[in-house]
């Protein structure tokens, strides 16, 4: 399979060079030349698999350039540390279903895409005898799970940059606390979006981008959709019915995945995309209002998000792929702070996506009311989407569809949250166990000739 960017439909890249990339060279994201059907016939047989078996098969009909068996030792490694046999288990709670994704290193959905883009670079960088230096901002979840997927690995360095005290402390420990010396967390003595500055600034030095091969971590990496896509798929095969997900949404990294999902089987009915009160693409589907606004600080922080970087992708199918609209939004957006959609584009999202949305008050209902009535703990990001999907279905009488809301961080990421809200929380012993650890972390100047430095003095070459 091929590669081609959502800002030019010409050029055509492998899934290998795709995953080296990140971005398109025109600043475009990469999307599959097609979109793989998966028909009745392939689903049936697939009902068998496990879970990492089932990635195997996914996986390698996006990396169709990379031999089946070493995406199988690929994808075994990658999952084999996870706490649950099943890596993606589904609970019944009520009328609806939970799918679990916190069973990876750092308790949140992001170690199933993370922990295999970690393991297919070592391989891709080994084989082609190159070296990358990752740098990047965190304001707490992604920094811990990208860490966690590249630690100890060869050929890769990664500094990790965060807000010094700024960050929760289970959050900080989940980066501190890992001990492989090609890991370096750099704690800024300013804030999130001075880490930000920084980095940007880093990655226009042209020369140290290139002499240190500096690479982003982000969640437009195709690698990391690809490995998304599976659970969802996993879920699918598990239900005879058709199914409809909820999805605790920012970056649109998640629900994209499920997006192709749906585009590549026909058992997924529609997706309920749910935001916090950073509600950009609740207001894209409910009034066609997609402007960016400034970021409010929530108790969802994963969710504190006003451009959605994956959007793009999105936007490339809405436009039945017309590169040029693409650009021209983009354009826009970047000029205006706003993108404007006709009539019926946003119709047209509304077949795909169900807006939901909840607030703060909300997300604690959420939280209070499952555990209250089925005994069972979400964290606030589940919450949202089990806000948005109850309200749905409140609403709607689907007796003939599954419901099943997407889980994306344990509770004990979130336990002051928790205590706050249902009282008494046991952290579980596996967080408890990090505070006992040595923790290594170097503390910087806010100020960007500072971080350089510090890479120039770590970064491999
Ligand atoms: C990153 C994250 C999200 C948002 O996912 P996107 O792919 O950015 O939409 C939601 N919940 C948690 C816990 C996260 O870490």
């Amino acid at each position: 399979m091929q590669y081609i960017s959502t800002r030019n439909k010409e050029k055509a890249y492998s899934f290998s060079e795709v995953t080296l990339l990140g971005l398109a060279p025109d600043g475009g994201l990469f999307v599959p030349e097609e979109i793989p059907a998966i028909d009745d016939l392939e689903m049936e047989s697939w009902k068998k698999l496990k879970y990492t078996e089932l990635a195997v098969e996914i996986i390698s009909i996006f990396a169709s350039d990379i031999e089946k068996e070493k995406i199988k030792e690929i994808v075994d490694k990658s999952y084999k540390s996870f706490k649950n046999s099943s890596v993606a288990p589904i609970r019944k709670v009520d009328n609806f279903h939970i799918l679990e994704l916190f069973y990876g290193p750092t308790l949140s959905f992001k170690d199933y895409a993370l922990q295999f883009l970690g393991n297919l670079l070592e391989f891709l960088l080994e084989e082609r005898k190159l070296k990358v230096n990752i740098v990047g901002a965190t304001s707490g979840d992604t920094g811990s799970a990208a860490i966690h997927s590249v630690k100890g690995k060869k050929n890769i360095a990664i500094f990790i940059l965060y807000p010094n005290n700024r960050i929760s402390r289970i959050q900080e420990l989940q980066m501190t606390s890992v001990e492989d010396e090609n890991v370096y967390c750099i704690a800024v003595d300013g804030t999130f979006d001075d880490c930000q500055r920084i980095v940007k600034e880093i990655f226009m030095d042209k020369e140290m981008k290139e002499s240190y091969n500096l690479t982003a971590v982000n969640s437009i990496n195709w690698a990391r959709i690809a490995a998304q896509i599976v659970y969802y798929v996993y879920t699918c095969l598990k239900f005879d019915q058709n199914l409809i997900f909820s999805v605790p949404t920012g970056n649109f990294g998640n629900i994209l995945a499920a997006y192709y999902a749906k585009m590549m089987t026909s058992k997924i009915e529609r997706l309920i995309l749910a935001t916090n009160e950073n509600d950009i693409l609740y207001r894209f589907l409910t009034e066609g209002d997609y402007s960016v606004k400034k970021a409010i600080p929530t108790i969802s922080p994963a969710m504190d998000i006003q451009i959605a970087s994956n959007f793009e992708r999105y936007i490339f199918y809405l436009y039945e792929r017309d590169d040029s609209k693409v650009r021209e939004s983009m354009e826009e957006l970047a000029k205006t702070g706003k993108i404007s959609f006709p009539h019926w584009a946003i119709e047209k999202a509304r077949k795909d996506f169900i807006p939901g949305k909840a607030v703060e008050s909300e997300i604690r209902e959420t939280i209070k009311k499952i555990y209250e009535e089925h005994g069972y703990i979400i964290d606030p990001h589940t919450a949202a989407g089990v806000k948005a999907l109850l309200e749905y279905m409140s609403k709607n009488d689907k007796s003939d569809i599954a419901f099943v809301s997407v889980a994306t961080a344990h509770p004990a990421k979130f336990p002051e949250v928790i205590e706050e809200t249902i009282g008494k929380f046991e952290v579980p012993e596996e967080i408890k166990c990090l505070r006992k650890k040595d923790t290594r972390k170097f503390i910087l100047p806010n100020n960007t000739e500072a971080v350089k430095e510090f890479i120039r003095k770590h970064g491999i070459i």
